[in-house]
């Protein structure tokens, strides 16, 4: 069986390597001249940066991974676990820290706000935690199931775990139950962002990626590129075939489903499955192809998650001690999201400042890498250079009002319409349908399409956004792929079949 994957992100990445494990015959295909995606860099004025997601959790789902493939990550990945998880400042210029030891994190937020606000992030801290626990077993690592099919696995026997995961509140009203304190309400909002959606807008659900980080923030030796080509290299050696600059420009499907793709230089590639690691909303507006378009269900341009804009430079920085990770919060974090939901780039963003050279920044004349993140509407190319350039201004304001100056040397800009280019179909969404409500979270794509053969892995898929459950993602593709032909050669032998690609979980 040969089966093609469409991108070398790390959804199609994870894929390959489980099929390939598994002894199918994967040929990757990608559009980029190097694999990752999103997990990208630039080299700017020398020096090589991330570009991309930049915090790395869920350590054991590329430990699973590799097991599974018969080989250990850690000998293709070297990680550290980072002690302070962010450092947050505030144009009032208090600052806190977030540990990755929960007691030190409880006591830097009794000294920051008070005794009372200590014992609500136990409370907050808590919850975050039954509501991962309950839903990384039953949801996280299953294929995608209704509401219905979740409430019935979780509910049976654990009704109170059914409640604690939060689904009809808004994380925003939640948080106020847990934290008077404006700012710390602030804080733990903006895990909304981590999977592009609004803390006004997202389920108290998303409250769980706090439990994600708290559990470890790791840093990638030679940055989050070392994990896309530590991915690479295990499935080279397990016989994946990668082809860059190979970009496909339809997915042949007959009558029993799909047969090849062709590549945008017009050569035909025959598949007997195809696994899309681009964004599922390329299938729906005909990308592949018409016959493909019947795969997927479309997306109201409304749910798109959010975009960003963002600058990867190096500069000198000064006046604000940086650890790796750091975020500047804008005063009125609703006026942000407000202008976001209007199309607007925010007239007062708040910033998430990536600076791996923190620790050594004084030896490097030049000045540090940096890698900053302003959230923005994914509305592709519709936002006018002035805006952008309002925004890149107000973004470095920001930044000095808590008291960063930074003498920058060079630095590249990326706005929603550069994402769109590198991700079609996107319109710069960089999430897939942003996670508003508490249906979202069901209505992503699952594994499986209405095409025979035809499956979907990546952050826009079923679990959703982010690096760790992109690759759960690419597990759970490649164990519906394996279980369907399994079941249509059973089938053959005499028992019930299905076809590949046919049925829903
Ligand atoms: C700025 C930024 C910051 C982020 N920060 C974090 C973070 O800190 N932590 C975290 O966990 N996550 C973060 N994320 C999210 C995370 O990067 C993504 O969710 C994840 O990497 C998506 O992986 P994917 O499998 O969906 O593939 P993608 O990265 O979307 O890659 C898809 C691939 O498909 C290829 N492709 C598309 N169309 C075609 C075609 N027709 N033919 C061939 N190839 C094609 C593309 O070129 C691309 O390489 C961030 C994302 C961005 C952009």
């Amino acid at each position: 069986m040969h089966c093609v994957v469409i991108g070398a992100g790390v959804g199609g990445l994870s894929a390959a390597i489980a099929l390939a494990a598994r002894g199918v015959e994967v040929t990757v295909l990608e559009r980029a001249a190097t694999p990752g995606g999103k997990v990208r860099q630039l080299t700017v004025g020398g020096a090589v940066i991330d570009a991309g997601p930049t915090v790395f959790t869920m350590l054991h789902v590329f430990e699973a991974l590799f097991d599974a493939s018969g080989a250990t990550f850690g000998d293709y990945v070297r990680v550290q676990p980072v002690a302070v998880l962010a450092r947050h400042g505030w144009r009032d210029g208090t600052t806190l820290d977030l540990f990755a030891d929960r007691e030190q994190s409880t006591d830097a937020i009794g000294s920051f706000a008070g005794a009372a606000a200590a014992r609500g992030f136990q409370r907050f801290a808590a919850d975050a935690a039954r509501s991962y626990a309950t839903l990384e077993p039953h949801f996280i690592t299953r294929q995608r199931s209704t509401p219905w099919g979740l409430a019935a696995r979780i509910g049976a026997h654990r009704p109170r775990d059914l409640l604690s995961i939060k689904p009809f509140e808004t994380l925003w009203a939640a948080l106020g139950g847990y934290f008077s304190d404006p700012r710390l309400r602030q804080l733990f909002a903006r895990y909304a962002t981590y999977s592009g959606a609004s803390p006004f807008a997202a389920p108290a659900t998303l409250m769980l990626i706090a439990e994600v980080e708290a559990r470890g923030v790791w840093a990638v030796d030679g940055g989050m590129f070392a994990l896309a080509r530590g991915l690479e290299r295990r499935g080279r050696e397990l016989g994946v075939r990668f082809r860059y600059g190979a970009e496909v420009a339809e997915i042949i499907t007959g009558s029993k489903g799909v047969t090849g793709v062709v590549l945008a230089s017009g050569e035909q590639v025959a598949a007997d499955r195809i696994v899309v690691n681009a964004d599922p909303a390329a299938l729906a507006v005909s990308l592949f192809g018409a016959s493909a378009r019947r795969g997927v269900a479309a997306m109201p341009p409304a749910r798109r998650s959010l975009s960003a804009m963002t600058w990867t430079g190096t500069a000198r920085a000064d006046g604000f001690p940086l650890v790796h990770h750091n975020v500047f919060f804008a005063d009125d974090y609703r006026a942000e999201f407000d202008d976001i939901a209007a199309g607007r780039l925010p007239v007062s963003p708040s910033v998430y400042v990536c600076a791996p050279d923190h620790d050594r920044q004084a030896g490097l004349p030049a000045g540090g890498r940096l890698h900053m993140i302003v959230n923005a509407p994914a509305i592709g190319a519709a936002l006018p250079g002035e805006a952008l350039d309002r925004c890149e201004t107000a973004m470095f304001d920001q930044l000095a009002r808590c008291g960063l100056a930074l003498d920058r040397r060079a630095g590249i800009r990326t706005t929603p319409a550069d994402f769109a280019a590198l991700f079609p179909a996107t319109q710069g969404a960089l999430y897939g349908r942003a996670s508003h409500g508490w249906r979202a979270s069901f209505q992503r794509p699952g594994a499986r399409t209405r095409i025979p053969g035809l499956y979907l892995a990546g952050g826009a898929t079923h679990p959703g956004a982010g690096v760790p459950m992109a690759a759960v993602s690419g597990r759970l593709a490649a164990d519906a792929l394996l279980s369907d032909r399994d079941h249509v050669s059973m089938g053959r032998s005499g028992r019930k079949a299905t076809a590949g690609g046919t049925s829903t979980p």
